[in-house]
């Protein structure tokens, strides 16, 4: 049975996440691996020495833009009748390409997969992770998001894989690069950070919520947040944890001014260690923490920040 995996982007370079689809796919069957957009040949070349991938497909684009997620759905359709299983993971490029291929091929993806049983049996958490939903697949070629964390990534061999390569489709092209800017932010991403400092509804504002930003660049971390502190608007919504947002698994995930609800705790359950500052001691980040801090939040950061810096300075 063949599957094909796509490989992940990471602000357009070749992400640490493909490795993780990539065990996830060879639960399944053999596995080609898929890498387009800006770096392909990067991408290419850290695919075809990952244990398990038999083959690499390359959509080339030569100077124009890459394929939009629209385009490379439209690519992967193209390809689906050859796979009984097409593998993505579950972060906003996987569930942006699968949802469109879905869309293209009329099925439904199935998302968050956490488990898989056998080759036509897969596990996903429902309700907010409180349980495990068996999904038998009876369509194929079957869609699936991975939760990446459940994964371990697939070793690396010495055996490379060939690379193919696809010319885009006619009608795909629209426009050629001119150049390549860096990314503003310097923090890691949050699906593959060590390190979370995450802000709730208790930092009150868009400026207060610096506070969280400054001890993550401090710890070196990357900056999260609970719905609430997004639909309050004090920060976008790519930031957010939980049911609806990223699930992340830490090995620090530091909760600033978060009561602890049950769809935000569905994202960080898998972190190492759990840190709750709250002023509220029956917030129910309390109870899951492995240290609590009941405390004003703005008083324990800049204590914790003064810390990291005589840290540093020493
Ligand atoms: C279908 C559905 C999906 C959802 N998906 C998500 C999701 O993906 N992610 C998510 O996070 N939520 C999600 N939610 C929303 C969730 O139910 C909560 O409403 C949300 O997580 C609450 O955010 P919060 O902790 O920032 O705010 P609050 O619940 O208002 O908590 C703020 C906390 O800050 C504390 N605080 C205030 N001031 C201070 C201070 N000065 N010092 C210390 N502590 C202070 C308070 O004691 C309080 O506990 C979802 C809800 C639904 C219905």
């Amino acid at each position: 049975m063949k599957v094909l995996v796509i490989a992940s982007d990471r602000l357009g370079s070749p992400s640490p996440l493909t490795a993780r689809a990539v065990t996830a796919g060879t639960q399944l069957g053999r596995v080609d691996l898929l890498v387009a957009g800006t770096r392909s040949q990067e991408k290419a070349e850290a695919g075809c020495c990952l244990h398990g991938v038999e083959a690499v497909l390359q959509v080339t684009h030569g100077p124009h833009f890459p394929p939009s997620t629209e385009n490379l759905a439209r690519i992967i359709a193209g390809l689906a009748q050859d796979y009984r299983w097409i593998v993505a993971v579950h972060d906003t490029f996987g569930a942006d390409v699968m949802g469109r291929v879905g869309g293209l091929l009329e099925t439904s993806p199935i998302t968050q997969v956490n488990g898989i049983l056998d080759s036509g049996t897969v596990t996903r958490p429902v309700q907010a992770g409180q349980a495990v939903a068996r999904v038998v697949m009876k369509k194929f070629p079957a869609l699936l998001t991975v939760r990446p964390t459940v994964f371990a990534p697939a070793a690396k061999t010495e055996n490379l894989a060939p690379v193919r390569y696809l010319a885009l489709p006619e009608g795909v092209l629209s426009g050629e690069h001119h150049g390549f800017y860096p990314s503003l932010s310097q923090r890691p991403d949050l699906n593959q950070a060590a390190i979370i400092v995450a802000g709730g509804q208790g930092l009150e504002s868009a400026r207060s919520f610096e506070t969280v930003a400054v001890l993550a660049d401090l710890l070196g971390g990357a900056v999260g947040a609970t719905r609430g502190a997004v639909d309050a608007g004090l920060v976008p919504p790519d930031l957010q944890i939980g049911q609806t947002g990223r699930v992340v698994a830490p090995d620090l995930y530091i909760g600033l001014g978060i009561s602890g609800a049950i769809q935000h705790l569905a994202g960080i359950k898998d972190s190492g260690m759990i840190v709750a500052i709250n002023h509220d001691p029956g917030a129910p980040l309390h109870a899951v923490a492995d240290f609590s801090l009941v405390a004003d939040l703005f008083t324990a950061a800049s204590r914790l920040g003064e810390i990291m810096m005589a840290r540093k300075n020493k």
